[in-house]
């Protein structure tokens, strides 16, 4: 039968596509309905919600994706026994790819919210599935044949934007270079394009968007649904960085509803960081991205919604009569309310004091360091401006794949605010720079696009100009706590929310001045800005919540020593 000759795909091809024995599939018949397809029909369609996870009974379903201009490739084709579905499912989010029916088919459906039953009910059958679920995302991927097609010049800003939002949100898609690809030119002309309107977006859907918003793109490719405003949450989180999906993960799994809010991507600065070596259980040391989407796909497994990208613009101090609920106003015009709030909302990066700094952000200028910006910086020299451990961590990752690395600090050394480790690391990089006691003090190019960097030395106050297309910062970060002025939640001088003993009135270490709100992670005041940290409070935070639902009548708490 045909399968992809993609080498990922062939590689785990036994763990990606599994065989379900019969006595496993009577398991499931208690979650899913008996389905029959004829011959020909398609069972599922590339931008619409599937009606689920499609276990074949008999016959063959075809799974394909978008391999080209007007072509399809096959994937696979899974007999009976195997199943098509792959992470989308889990949460009821349109499709990747198309399945059809190549002969009479008996399946049994078993739809999303169903599915969340068996991942958490059949543990040794949900870790095959939830394992195959994810590995299929991967493929989708690395394959990059699926998900919503961006045209327009490779080293556009707009398409560096778009094609880092879609990457920091999991999401498989492609780029097609305007300027060298045919497939491009193709459909330029197709969709009547004047290339000075580009980047376009084709999505699954067959809709086009004209250089869109990372919301509307959002939209448009469901990754972001309209929020049910007349339901009550259990507990709202704010931010989906390490902490809110460490208490996404223990709310969920100890049955609160849960909605979890991120203004741009699953992982926080977590999801920034290239190798996170210090955090426990991971001896290799893993890459950000990969533990937020494990964590983020695990918060969905135990049924946490997410609304991403969608932003809380303000808490109101609004409740119900009994003073028992909060309502976030969200977006542009959407309206949230729930019983309790979690503030795990972070910090942002900080950026340069430089007048024309905004000209060159998205294209030269970079707060983060993935595959997209290394590949932009392939074989040239890049300056990265930091001492602590991100900087670091960036400094080694480029390294491997530019040429030359300068890493600029306003200190004397590195060893002051850097991890041991990384340090030693940094000295045995050859093709990088340290240049201490140094600071940046203008940029210069045309159109966008960086062409040099000068900087001081802070000791002799020399000035060197130097040619650089690309400027990393991670200079540190401020708290996101704009959104809760005029909500009571009390703040430090330096915007970081008060919790426990420090804001007087509350009832638990993590609760603010607010009675039902808490703030967990980098964002509260006195936090170690540490991944571990946020997890280990995001953690917490659910005994609290439970205590607090408790406390107020609207929930029963777990049994003395919290559930495991
Ligand atoms: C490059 C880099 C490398 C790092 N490496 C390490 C490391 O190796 N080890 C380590 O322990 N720590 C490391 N850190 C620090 C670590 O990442 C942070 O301590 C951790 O991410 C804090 O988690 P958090 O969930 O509290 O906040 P954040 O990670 O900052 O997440 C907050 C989230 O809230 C969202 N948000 C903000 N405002 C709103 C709003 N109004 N509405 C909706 N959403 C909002 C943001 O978009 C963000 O996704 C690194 C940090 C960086 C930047």
């Amino acid at each position: 039968m045909p399968q992809s000759a993609h080498p990922l795909i062939a590689a785990r091809h036994d763990q990606m596509f599994p065989t379900l024995a019969p006595a496993e599939i009577d398991r499931l018949r208690r979650f899913g309905e008996a389905r029959s397809y004829a011959a020909g029909e398609r069972i599922v369609k590339a931008g619409e919600v599937s009606p689920g996870l499609i276990i074949v009974l008999s016959g063959k379903v075809e799974v394909t994706q978008g391999g080209g201009l007007d072509r399809r490739e096959t994937i696979v084709t899974h007999g009976p026994g195997q199943f098509a579905g792959e992470l989308a499912q889990l949460s009821a989010r349109p499709s990747l790819v198309d399945a059809m029916a190549v002969e009479p088919v008996e399946a049994l459906v078993i739809p999303s919210h169903r599915l969340r039953d068996v991942l958490v009910r059949e543990a040794e059958l949900g870790e095959h599935i939830m394992r195959a679920l994810i590995l299929r995302r991967v493929g989708l991927l690395e394959t990059g044949a699926s998900g919503p097609t961006i045209i327009g010049r490779a080293d556009h800003a707009d398409v560096l934007r778009l094609q880092g939002f879609l990457a920091r949100n999991g999401q498989p898609h492609r780029v097609l270079d305007a300027d060298g690809d045919p497939c491009a030119k193709t459909l330029i002309e197709r969709f009547h394009v004047d290339p000075h309107h580009l980047p376009i977006v084709l999505c699954p859907n067959g809709k086009a968007l004209r250089n869109p918003s990372e919301n509307e793109l959002a939209r448009c490719i469901g990754l972001v649904r309209p929020i049910d405003a007349t339901k009550i949450y259990d507990v709202a989180i704010v931010g989906a960085g390490p902490a809110g999906l460490a208490a996404a993960v223990y709310a969920a799994s100890e049955g609160l509803s849960v909605i979890v809010l991120d203004c741009r991507a699953f992982g926080g600065q977590a999801g920034a960081s290239a190798r996170i070596e210090n955090y426990l259980g991971f001896p290799t040391g893993i890459s950000g991205m990969a533990l937020m989407a494990r964590a983020y796909n695990q918060a969905q497994k135990f049924g946490a919604e997410m609304a991403i990208p969608d932003q809380a613009n303000q808490l109101s101090g609004r409740a119900d009569a009994d003073g028992r609920r909060y309502v976030l106003s969200v977006g542009d015009d959407e309206t949230l309310q729930a019983r309790s709030v979690v503030v795990a909302s972070g910090a942002l990066y900080r950026r340069l004091d430089l007048a024309n700094l905004a000209q060159f952000e998205g294209s030269s200028v970079h707060y983060w360091a993935s595959p997209i910006e290394a590949r932009l910086c392939g074989g040239q020299e890049v300056a990265l401006v930091g001492a602590g451990n991100s900087a670091g961590q960036a400094a080694v990752y480029l390294a491997s794949r530019v040429k030359k690395v300068w890493l600029l600090a306003r200190g004397g050394s590195l060893a002051a605010s850097m991890s041991h480790y990384l340090v030693e690391r940094i000295k045995a990089q050859p093709n990088i720079e340290v240049l201490a006691e140094t600071e940046i003090t203008a940029l210069d190019g045309h159109g966008g696009s960086l062409e040099t960097v000068r900087w001081r030395d802070r000791a002799s106050g020399e000035e060197t100009t130097h040619p650089i297309r690309h400027l990393f910062l991670f200079i540190g970060a401020d708290p996101n706590t704009a959104w809760l002025a005029r909500c009571d939640v009390a703040l430090d001088a330096k915007g970081f929310v008060r919790t426990g003993g420090d804001c007087g009135a509350a009832d638990h270490a993590l609760e603010t001045s607010r009675a039902g709100v808490f703030a967990i992670g980098d964002v509260r005041s006195g936090s170690v800005k540490r991944v571990a940290a946020a997890v280990g409070e995001g953690a917490q935070v659910v005994a609290a919540l439970h205590a607090y639902l408790a406390r107020t009548g609207d929930h029963v708490a777990p049994a003395a020593g919290g559930r495991t």
